[in-house]
């Protein structure tokens, strides 16, 4: 018979467990991540681009997130949290729920460190990011028509089986890892004074936060789709409650609740926080296509999307826009290409 973990108190509306530690982390951290995940991933390059540079007048480079193992910054906090995980879960090894990156983030660490992974997906979930979590030796289980519901049903299932579940923000060693690239960007862009990043459950945005804003005093400018506001809701009222309106294209974005120690994380952190409408998360993701000749997601267009939309606030500076995903759904490629 199974051995389950029952739920310990949590401050968002997610489950957690008593193996999940909600204190953000450190620098040190950060560091120690980043020595574990370098066996396993490559650093990214970061690249600037002439065409944004000009159209903005800016220096802006762009971090290639999309060039790692699965297409998206997510695969370093699915390593850094992987790689020191205890053999207590050896037997049933780990469990999450994601729209796509974070499922493939888990499945890769599983393949890497030999847990056995189990993916809990909605049932309309991006097929090529299923695809990818099954290559990658994944068991997925369809449920539910959204992430929370699929994220319930993940907690479920961890609550009675035991399974590690990892959540896809309250994860000290996940989010260190993901902060891993701000490192890389101190290392090579010293000078940056701004960045824009996505947020979902927000691991993106408090790494940047966490190193090039605490380490060099850049600004970095969250960024969600004005479809799906949960977070942005939360960060500007000061709460964590839930928001029920969310239809965007940036399923990497979608969720209907903030997360804790995220929240926690970008309420501190961020310098500011803006919405941008799913029709210009389109346009500059046409635009990256036909100008840059690089494909992303909607949830990482959003980043173009208000680098164009904030043009005051960027002219003169040195500016970082994350690339961090590339995979979007073939059906949503073909109808950006046709419009
Ligand atoms: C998950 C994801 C985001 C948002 O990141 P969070 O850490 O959840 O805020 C942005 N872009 C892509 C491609 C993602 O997969």
């Amino acid at each position: 018979m199974a051995q389950g973990y029952e739920p310990v108190e949590s401050p968002d509306e997610t489950t957690v467990f008593p193996y999940h530690d909600l204190t953000p982390p450190s620098r040190s951290d950060i560091y120690a991540a980043r020595e574990r995940i370098s066996p396993y991933l490559p650093e990214t390059p970061l690249v600037r681009s002439d065409w944004l540079s000009a159209e903005l007048d800016a220096d802006v480079y762009l971090k290639r997130e999309d060039t790692l193992p699965t297409g998206a910054f997510k695969v370093r906090g699915g390593v850094a949290l992987g790689s020191q995980l205890g053999d207590e879960f050896d037997e049933h090894g780990l469990i999450a729920a994601s729209t796509g990156n974070h499922g493939q983030s888990v499945a890769f660490a599983g393949m890497q460190f030999d847990h056995p992974v189990t993916i809990c997906v909605p049932e309309d979930a991006n097929p090529s990011k299923v695809r990818s979590m099954k290559r990658y030796g994944a068991d997925i289980e369809y449920y539910g028509s959204d992430y929370d519901e699929a994220r319930a049903h993940a907690e479920r299932l961890a609550t009675e089986q035991g399974y590690r579940y990892v959540h896809s923000a309250n994860e000290p060693e996940l989010v260190a890892g993901v902060a891993t690239a701000g490192l890389e960007i101190i290392d090579e862009l010293p000078d940056v004074d701004l960045a824009f990043a996505p947020v979902g459950g927000g691991t993106c945005a408090s790494g940047l936060a966490m190193t090039i804003g605490d380490i060099l005093g850049a600004d970095v400018i969250g960024v969600q789709s004005a479809q799906a506001p949960a977070a942005h809701r939360a960060w500007k009222q000061g709460h964590l409650e839930p928001h029920e309106k969310m239809e965007t294209v940036a399923e990497g974005l979608a969720t209907r609740v903030p997360f804790a120690m995220t929240m926690e994380v970008l309420r501190e952190k961020l310098a500011d926080f803006a919405l941008v409408d799913d029709e210009a998360t389109l346009e500059a993701l046409r635009q990256m296509m036909v100008r840059s000749g690089i494909i992303m997601e909607g949830a990482c267009a959003t980043v173009f999307a208000a680098a164009f939309e904030h043009r005051e606030r960027v002219r003169g500076q040195t500016v970082v826009l994350p690339v961090t995903g590339r995979n979007i759904a073939e059906a949503k490629l073909e109808g950006v290409l046709r419009d």
